[in-house]
């Protein structure tokens, strides 16, 4: 018989003492009811024949066990400390913790061993997310060629592309950005206007891209540019991996409601990609780009669950000092905010558990990626109210990650966008266009 069992993280999971209590039995009850349903969701897929008919445990194994020990004991002795103020200094700090993830083969954790990895099953990565949520530290300054460009070249680069760039990603020693998003070509991003001639020995490539992270810091662009505009929207795409530090090149950093310059505006005129740095084949980039995209999604939710978790036990002692563990409509919030947690927490083990019966990310995913924006904003804006007036004027966590939350529903794909791949692709409903 199929059956899932969700034991990661169950433990401790809503300690909140006695405050939470009515939300403890709330949380509880749901908890089970929600259990109860997935099982059934299960039994019933397998039914369809829909889910191979292969049984799934999600407890953990001996092996699991002894990995999230290991790391436990690891992360204790190689805590880097706190973050620096000011962003040069957190971003040459989060480049020396990489540095030290990397010496010991925790950088890119999935990558197979021969690229400098662990090889590191799907389940070790689930608990290598949640030990360092857990522990505070730090995300790796090269986040995006760990998590999406490192895994793109390894899936679909040739080995010359391999040996170039893969061991600078995991040193940090060059930083990725992804330029996808254009001023017209967002949600819709395969309008995109960009555009690339071939000429001797490569080509020379001329358009804008828009919100893009860290391009200020980068040395390599995963760039999707229009190769054939004449081909089909979707078809004569090209993916390059361009070189940010060349003349023709220019990253003007945009300020956020953050205060912070975390992504950029980038102008390309004239700048010159080889052919040896095109992915994949020229025109056949969009299949790269999804590949992209998923990988993208896929390293939003991981961990996310667990920081939500430890933001509400956060929140849970905020509203403690501020005496107001009695009032029922702050019980009554907080209970909510705990019962969506342990919703979105346990889509993820759901979404967890389809990739590894069928060993890519499932349509479903949307759904923990909607869950985690609506959950940040809503617990984000609830811990500033909770202070009154004095959390508007205070420089709390509370108070920037208000800010930051609002990003959420934006990033890797809108909320709406998420509802449709749903709609389309989960509910079956037909397409709007
Ligand atoms: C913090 C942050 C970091 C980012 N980093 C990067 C990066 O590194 N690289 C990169 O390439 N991009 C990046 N982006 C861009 C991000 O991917 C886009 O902002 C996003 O895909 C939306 O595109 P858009 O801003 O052009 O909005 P649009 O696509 O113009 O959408 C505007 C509004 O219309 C809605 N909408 C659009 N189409 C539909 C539809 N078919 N059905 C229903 N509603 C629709 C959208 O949901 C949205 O509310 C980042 C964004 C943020 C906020």
């Amino acid at each position: 018989m199929t059956h899932l069992r969700f034991p990661v993280m169950v433990h401790g999971f809503f300690d909140m003492g006695d405050f939470s209590q009515g939300a403890q039995a709330a949380v509880d009850q749901c908890t089970h009811a929600l259990r109860v349903a997935l099982d059934r969701t299960a039994a019933q897929a397998v039914q369809l024949g829909r889910r191979g008919g292969s049984d799934l445990d999600l407890t953990l194994t001996p092996e699991e066990e002894q990995f999230r020990t290991e790391l436990r004991a690891w992360l204790e002795k190689n805590h880097p400390g706190p973050e620096p103020e000011g962003a040069e200094e957190s971003f040459q700090f989060r480049r020396a913790w990489q540095r030290r993830m990397q010496q010991d083969r925790y950088a890119g954790l999935t990558w197979p061993e021969e690229y400098g990895g662990r090889g590191a099953t799907l389940m070790q990565s689930a608990i290598f997310n949640e030990e360092m949520v857990r522990a505070k530290v730090p995300s790796a300054a090269n986040v995006l060629g760990l998590v999406m460009g490192g895994p793109v070249v390894i899936a679909h680069g040739t080995d010359e592309q391999k040996r170039r760039f893969l061991e600078p990603i995991l040193s940090a020693d060059e930083i990725w950005c992804q330029g996808f998003s254009e001023p017209d070509a967002g949600s819709d991003l395969a309008s995109l206007k960009t555009r690339a001639t071939k000429v001797d020995g490569g080509w020379k490539i001329s358009g804008q891209k828009v919100w893009t992270s860290f391009a200020h810091n980068a040395k390599w662009c995963m760039l999707l540019a229009r190769t054939d505009p004449e081909a089909k929207k979707h078809e004569g795409i090209t993916y390059f991996l361009m070189d940010m530090d060349q003349k023709g090149v220019e990253a003007r950093p945009l300020r956020q409601l953050t205060g912070e310059s975390e992504f950029n505006e980038v102008f390309i005129d004239d700048a010159f990609v080889p052919d040896e740095n095109v992915v994949g084949k020229p025109g056949q980039g969009w299949m790269v780009a999804i590949t992209t995209l998923a990988l993208e999604r896929a390293g939003l939710s991981l961990g996310s669950a667990v920081a939500i978790k430890i933001q509400l036990r956060e929140l849970a002692e905020m509203i403690r000092e501020l005496g107001k563990d009695r009032d029922p409509a702050v019980r009554q919030k907080f209970g909510e905010l705990c019962v969506k947690a342990e919703t979105m927490r346990l889509n993820g083990a759901r979404g967890l558990s389809q990739v590894i019966q069928h060993g890519v990310p499932g349509p479903e995913g949307s759904l923990v990626k909607i869950q985690w924006a609506e959950i940040n904003q809503a617990m984000t804006e609830f811990a500033v109210g909770v202070r009154g007036v004095e959390g508007l004027l205070t420089d709390t966590p509370w108070s920037y990650r208000l800010l930051r939350a609002r990003a959420n529903s934006i990033e890797g794909g809108t909320s709406e966008i998420q509802k449709n791949i749903l709609a389309e692709r989960v509910l079956m409903l037909p397409r709007l266009r």
